[in-house]
């Protein structure tokens, strides 16, 4: 499989911000986000390629059992994702993904918990989005709005009210264009039952450093 990193951190966001993962990053991502923190991850033919046992061995340098398989859009290399899964799961490891909201999800693997990432306008590719996706989502998955204008928070709870979904809902400031103070004031007033998701990794360390 095509791999651009793997590292171990904390998860910086989401649900489980906080908690030591090991994250696998998967090369390759059909979409241009325009806020995208990770271009480094768009060419298929970039990183480098690893066998199963290869991606495996690196993730057990770490303490760590919870895994995050990220990208890039993982989905992208589907036959490769649900062996890496599967064998994850096999070494016990609590697993998330975290993929780009374009994609069909195969609900029945090993995965803990999915973070679908809806596109609102800002990002340039909400046209990709697969709402009816939303409806497959459990109470331990987690839908993800990044919100670069109020526009962007407009849109995500018009999704909300029109594509009913058990997962959380999480609304993520793109960094540098919403303030945090405003939005969390939006979610206070409008969306109450969702919450507030930073990028604290982006605190912890820097906002473009990789590996964190
Ligand atoms: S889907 Fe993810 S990796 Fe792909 S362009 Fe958007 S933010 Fe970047």
């Amino acid at each position: 499989m095509r791999i651009s990193e793997i590292f171990y951190s904390i998860q910086g966001e989401g649900v489980y911000t906080g908690v030591p993962m090991v994250f696998i990053r998967l090369q390759g991502c059909p979409f241009r986000c325009t806020w995208c923190d990770s271009v480094y991850t768009w060419d298929p033919k970039g990183g480098e390629e690893m066998t199963l046992d290869e991606v495996l061995r690196a993730a057990a340098k770490w303490p760590a059992k919870h895994a995050c398989i990220t990208g890039g859009e993982p989905l992208a290399q589907p036959r490769d994702f649900r062996a890496l899964a599967n064998a994850l799961k096999q070494k016990g490891y609590w697993i998330e993904v975290e993929t780009s909201g374009g994609y069909e999800l195969p609900m029945d693997g090993p995965i803990d918990s999915w973070v679908m990432d809806i596109k609102c306008p800002g990002s340039g590719m909400e046209r990709y989005n697969k709402y009816e996706e939303m409806a497959r989502l459990r109470e331990q998955d987690q839908v993800k709005f990044v919100v670069t204008s109020r526009k962007d928070f407009d849109f995500a709870l018009d999704v909300l009210e029109q594509h009913k979904t058990k997962a959380v809902a999480l609304f993520s400031p793109a960094w540098d264009q919403v303030d945090p103070a405003q939005l969390a004031e939006w979610v206070k007033a409008e969306a109450p039952q969702s919450r507030l998701s930073l990028q604290v990794h982006k605190v912890i360390w820097a906002p473009n450093r990789r590996g964190v």
